[in-house]
């Protein structure tokens, strides 16, 4: 089960991959990470990415994808993978259906979890956030028991700068600008499937695992 999922931030695609991964025993493959443990590690594409970090330079698309095949060859990735976070632009998409093809594998779904802008903003501008020990409220779906305090220590609670309302308008516009062409490019290949991600947990969840299974 080889899947990429789409979704703008507040859309529940981490609470979705984490119960994917569970149920179908593949790893999540997110770019961000791949990328940081490539450069710990020296592999021969960490290497290559670190000496475009030391320069202060973006790592390039062919070296990602390099270490997203680096990471494909580990054995945890022979049931299958999600991506998480990649492609985020068709030339990206482009070059990992090459490197695919190499493996004699292929993408089988791209699940795209699809929430309106407002629930979105709502959702994620009722975050708050403990400074002292990290736990998570919303001000209307998970208040704590005092405004403004954590139940577990106490301690301040605060909005994180992402969470905010024009902070998340722009993620929000950028993840529109960038994923729509990646939206037609799946959609012409007859990857894309859209899922509605409002309701439970799990009634998106066996939304998601019907198309899996279908
Ligand atoms: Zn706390």
């Amino acid at each position: 089960m080889n899947l990429i999922l789409l979704g703008p931030p507040g859309a529940g695609k981490g609470t979705q991959a984490k119960l994917l991964i569970k149920k179908y025993r593949i790893p999540q493959i997110s770019t961000g990470d791949i990328l940081r443990a490539a450069v710990k590690d020296m592999t021969p594409m960490g290497g290559k990415a670190k000496s475009f970090m030391d320069a202060g330079a973006l790592v390039p698309d062919e070296v990602v994808v390099g270490i997203i095949q680096e990471r494909l060859n580990l054995a945890d990735c022979s049931n299958g993978f999600i991506l998480d976070g990649f492609p985020r632009t068709v030339a990206q998409a482009d070059a990992l259906a090459k490197v695919l093809s190499g493996l004699g594998r292929s993408i089988d779904h791209v699940i795209s979890i699809v929430v309106d802008n407002e629930e979105l903003l709502e959702r994620v501008t009722g975050r708050r956030t403990c400074r002292n020990c990290g736990k998570g409220f919303h001000v209307s779906f998970d208040p704590p028991k005092s405004p403004g305090i954590c139940d577990e220590c106490a301690g301040e609670l605060y909005q994180r700068d992402d969470d905010r309302e024009d902070t998340m308008r722009k993620r929000l516009e950028v993840y529109e600008q960038q994923t729509s062409p990646l939206v037609e490019y799946y959609k012409n290949k007859s990857l894309l499937r859209s899922v509605q991600g409002i309701g439970s947990i799990e009634e998106i969840q066996q939304k998601i695992v019907s198309i899996l299974q279908g």
